[in-house]
């Protein structure tokens, strides 16, 4: 039988790096994205064409309106500015409160339903942004409460979150994700969400400077002029 693992995916760049991977181990894919407010639908329409490119049979999309409703975050309350002049100090204001604990929280009642063995996660402590639900310690942590909390955690196999980008930069991810032939054409990481990245905001940045450390050109378009040879 084939074992199946659910793939958060937010149509980003780890995310569906994480696709790749989880395909590669052999497993059956059944990606989840949360539509959370974020501050554009763009990752959304985006982890659809992930998901069908990698020929899901399923791809659910949760709704999960309360982040908007509570706000605190860069990525949920358009009042809040999304740094625009490289990471800061401490955790910066695009974490979302809780966000992963309660991904994680969902994609394994998905998991515990659908018999799934693995949750794939795209959170790396190594290029991260301060965010505390990235850090291996949340992860571990986390892996032992879904075990804890759900029956097939007592019972049966078990749930174990598999967060493969942990301790790989972000050039590293890139070149993984590469060999495995990850479309990283369809991801979207700009924090505004246009039809082309800005090139200037947290992510793009970070992502820019990962596809140039791979040595390799970023497929999708900037506003900017980049110089991939810099
Ligand atoms: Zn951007």
């Amino acid at each position: 039988m084939t074992r199946k693992a659910v793939v958060v995916l937010s149509g980003g760049l780890d995310s569906t790096t994480c696709m790749g991977i989880a395909r590669d181990r052999g497993y059956e894919l059944y990606p989840v994205t949360f539509s959370y407010g974020q501050r554009h639908d763009r990752e959304v329409e985006q982890a659809k064409k992930v998901a069908n490119y990698f020929h899901a049979r399923h791809h659910r999309i949760v709704d999960i309106d309360f982040f908007k409703q509570i706000g605190g975050s860069a990525l949920t309350d358009l009042s809040i500015d999304v740094p625009q002049a490289g990471v800061g100090e401490g955790i910066p204001a695009t974490y979302v409160p809780a966000r992963n604990m309660i991904f994680l929280s969902l994609a394994s009642a998905y998991a515990e339903v659908l018999g799934a063995e693995a949750i794939f996660i795209g959170v790396s402590s190594v290029d991260y942004s301060g965010y505390p639900d990235c850090r291996p310690e949340f992860i571990e942590s986390m892996n032992q409460t879904v075990n804890l909390a759900t029956k097939t955690g007592t019972t049966d196999h078990g749930l174990t979150i598999e967060a493969p980008l942990m301790h790989l930069t972000k050039s590293e991810t890139i070149k993984l994700g590469t060999r495995l032939g990850v479309p990283y054409h369809l991801t979207t990481s700009c924090y505004n969400g246009g039809e082309t990245a800005c090139g200037t905001c947290d992510s793009c940045r970070l992502r820019i400077k990962g596809f140039k450390e791979a040595g390799l050109i970023d497929p999708v378009p900037y506003q900017i002029a980049i110089d991939w040879n810099a």
